[in-house]
């Protein structure tokens, strides 16, 4: 039996301390800006847990019955049954949960596979982790990015005491760690936190080379969240992906937290940093579970676009077509890498069936710009029909206004209160705090753009094409 929404609502009763303006917040489960999404979250794990689904499999590692987005690829069938059910969960968010929990499973898994890449004292503890999360199907959310104080220097050169999170004491039974880190979204109603550091480090800052698992509800932490959205949302008809999807992000800060050695992965080793990301595979299969549910959110904007435009009648347009055809170009073309990624996915050394890197990357390295441009065609699309809305559902319900709503915004075919569904759908895509937190997100969860291009650049393979403009070139010369 897996673990459903009512369980993991009810272990969100704990004594974690999730601030919001100035105070710490209670009862997550129940609280406006947390009940939304963990009540997603919630049907996520339902609908995984419905044998009728298609998610769970036996964990060859325990014998269970799992979700199998909690369990290492190990062959090409398995690959294309993690994206179905990856798609799944994706589709049931439309795309518009980042850090739902088979992202940071996908890293567990992975870690998993590659017990090698820790140091001998942690192995034992990634192959426990990854067995800990299938068999309680555990939220995991991860905070891998120090805080934004200076990007020109790293942590040992920053005044004051650990401000990146970092070993405060030695224990024979773990570590206390001090400080902070950037970002967990999702943190404030996840099970527990992965913080580790996939920004480079020096040699000097060994203090903060660590990677660790944390419960949520750990003595110690803190988590301080930007302004949720869901709690200013008047209603799900003015805000419906607001109301369901808002993830929050939340600064992580450690006062003294015990982390027992159990729970550490990674310690005072800058290389193993590294390692535990790339030589692992983690980071490919990671990301591949983001660029699936991205795709899929893709074809939802493209939906909602190509909607809009059938509604206002201008869809048979050239011009819009033109755009419409743009969007479609862009959507397909994640899809594509998706599948890219799939086609030349190979097992590697541990048997872990990796997505194929120089697709995954080259669609990653591309999404800083794509976003933003799915966005522009959406927002030319919509026009001021996004405004040309009544300020809330209640002009839809009370007798003076809903005559003139009925009578002035609707459209042939499409009754007021059908239109204004739609066009608010859409400024919740394109136009609202949510909306703006998500094209920051889309751009930024993997790395900034110049990062992110980084990976694009190393894992292109560019020997070949180098080699064969050197042939081209040699072929020919300056005349004699
Ligand atoms: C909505 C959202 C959710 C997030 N959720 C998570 C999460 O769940 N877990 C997590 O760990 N992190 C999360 N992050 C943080 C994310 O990982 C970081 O935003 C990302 O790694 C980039 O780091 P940064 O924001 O500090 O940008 P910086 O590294 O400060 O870069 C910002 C900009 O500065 C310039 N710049 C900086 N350094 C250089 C350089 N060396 N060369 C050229 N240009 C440079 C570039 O223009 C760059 O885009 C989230 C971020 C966002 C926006």
């Amino acid at each position: 039996m897996t673990r459903t929404g009512a369980d993991y609502l009810a272990a969100l009763k704990d004594d974690r301390r999730v601030f919001l303006d100035g105070a710490p917040v209670g009862d997550i489960a129940h609280h406006p800006a947390f009940a939304p999404v963990a009540a997603t979250i919630a049907e996520l794990f339902d609908r995984a847990a419905d044998p009728a689904a298609g998610f769970l499999r036996t964990d060859p590692d325990t014998g269970a019955t799992v979700n199998r987005l909690f369990v290492a690829p190990r062959s090409r069938e398995d690959l294309t049954a993690f994206r179905e059910s990856a798609t799944a969960w994706a589709r049931h968010t439309h795309g518009w949960v980042g850090r739902s929990p088979d992202h940071v499973g996908a890293f567990a898994a992975a870690f998993a596979a590659h017990p090698e890449a820790f140091d001998e004292r942690f192995a034992d503890n990634v192959t426990a982790f990854r067995e800990r999360v299938a068999r309680d199907s555990l939220y995991v959310s991860y905070a891998i990015i120090p805080p934004q104080v200076s990007r020109a220097s790293t942590a040992h050169d920053w005044d004051g005491d650990l401000i990146q999170v970092g070993i405060a004491e030695e224990r024979a039974d773990g570590i206390v760690v001090r400080g902070a880190q950037m970002l967990a979204t999702g943190g404030a109603v996840a099970d527990e936190i992965f913080v580790s550091c996939i920004k480079p480090l020096g040699p000097e800052d060994t203090d903060f080379a660590l990677g660790f698992v944390v419960p949520v509800g750990a003595a110690g932490l803190k988590l301080y969240c930007r302004r949720p959205y869901a709690p200013a949302a008047t209603s799900s008809y003015d805000y419906p992906l607001t109301t369901r999807y808002d993830e929050t992000d939340a600064l992580l800060v450690f006062e003294d937290v015990f982390i027992p050695w159990d729970r550490v992965f990674v310690h005072r080793d800058v290389a193993g940093l590294r390692k535990q990301f790339f030589d692992t595979g983690a980071h490919v299969l990671g990301n591949w579970q983001a660029q699936i549910r991205f795709a899929v959110k893709l074809q939802f904007l493209a939906g909602i676009a190509r909607k809009v435009a059938a509604v206002n009648q201008v869809d048979r347009l050239p011009g819009v077509v033109e755009k419409l055809g743009e969007l479609a170009s862009l959507a397909s073309l994640v899809e594509s890498a998706v599948l890219a990624a799939e086609y030349t996915s190979e097992p590697d050394a541990q048997g872990l069936w990796r997505p194929g890197a120089r697709a995954l990357y080259g669609a990653m390295g591309l999404q800083a710009e794509l976003y933003p441009r799915v966005l522009a065609i959406l927002r030319d699309l919509v026009g001021g029909g996004v405004l040309q809305v009544p300020s809330s559902v209640a002009d839809l319900t009370s007798p003076v206004t809903r005559p003139d709503i009925d009578r002035y915004v609707q459209s042939p075919d499409t009754p007021a209160a059908e239109r204004v569904k739609l066009f608010k759908l859409a400024w919740d895509a394109v136009g609202s705090e949510f909306a703006g937190r998500h094209h920051q997100y889309e751009m930024f969860y993997a790395g900034a753009p110049f990062v992110v291009k980084g990976y694009a650049f190393r894992n292109y393979g560019f020997d070949g094409p180098l080699a064969e403009v050197e042939d081209f070139l040699a072929g020919y010369g300056v005349p004699a």
